[in-house]
């Protein structure tokens, strides 16, 4: 596992930011709805980029990027990651982590370094139901402990849910709802089974845009803002 891909620069996956794409091999989750399984699955099939030549060519552009966006595969599993983002940092670059939120030791230590500047943390379905996103045991407290000690950090916060049919419904959104209140942004994503790592998600049809509306309206009433992607 490691640094698998690099995009140079982007406009969509930083909010206001001009950003390079740093993505990591591996999962602590086989979510059936996953849209990256490659990565997941078999990050050995892809090389390993050398953190000090990609810290090299992010270098080469931080005068025309605002920051890195690192993403996966679950980048909180590679030990690696904490002194690539030492190394990010020391180019006076931002950065943003995607991220399942299952290592709350190590978001906190990222948080008090002043490692991460936004956290976008997934909220696939219920807690409960986590048990059922990996072949062995996962516990959702893990994620619980996450969302309480990113309430009050000092940074900008994400939460995000595909909205899969048979994973997320109204209830699963009233009950994440209670988890993140007060949360500053919930962004609400349309699902697109065509990637699926399971043979059976790629036949699930997704929600219609009214559905994934309806939840908007459900969501709103516990975070500040609420926005779509994907539809
Ligand atoms: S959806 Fe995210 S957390 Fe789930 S298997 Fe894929 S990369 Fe891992």
């Amino acid at each position: 596992m490691g640094i698998k891909g690099f995009q140079g620069t982007s406009l969509l996956d930083f909010p206001g930011r001009i950003a390079s794409l740093v993505f990591w091999g591996g999962c602590n989750l086989t979510c059936p709805f996953c849209h990256n399984p490659a990565l997941v699955l078999d990050p050995d099939a892809y090389p390993d980029l050398d953190p000090v030549d990609l810290l090299a060519d992010l270098a080469g552009r931080k005068s025309f990027i605002d920051g890195v966006v690192v993403s996966g595969g679950e980048p909180t599993i590679n030990s690696s990651l904490l002194p690539f983002l030492e190394g990010v940092k020391l180019l006076g670059l931002e950065v943003k982590l995607d991220t399942n939120g299952l290592a709350p030791q190590l978001i906190a230590e990222l948080i008090a370094k002043q490692l991460v500047d936004y956290l976008a943390i997934d909220l696939k379905t219920v807690p409960e139901r986590y048990p059922e996103l990996h072949s062995s045991a996962v516990s959702a407290d893990k994620l619980v402990e996450t969302l309480r000690l990113c309430a009050d950090a000092p940074v900008e916060l994400e939460y995000r849910t595909t909205c899969v049919p048979g994973w997320v419904d109204e209830d699963v959104i009233v009950k994440l709802g209670e988890l993140i209140k007060g949360a500053p942004l919930w962004a609400l994503q349309q699902y697109h089974p065509e990637h699926a790592l399971c043979v059976e998600s790629k036949e699930v049809l997704p929600y219609s845009t009214e559905q994934v509306q309806s939840f908007v309206e459900i969501a709103g009433r516990y975070a500040q803002r609420v926005i779509v992607r994907g539809v």
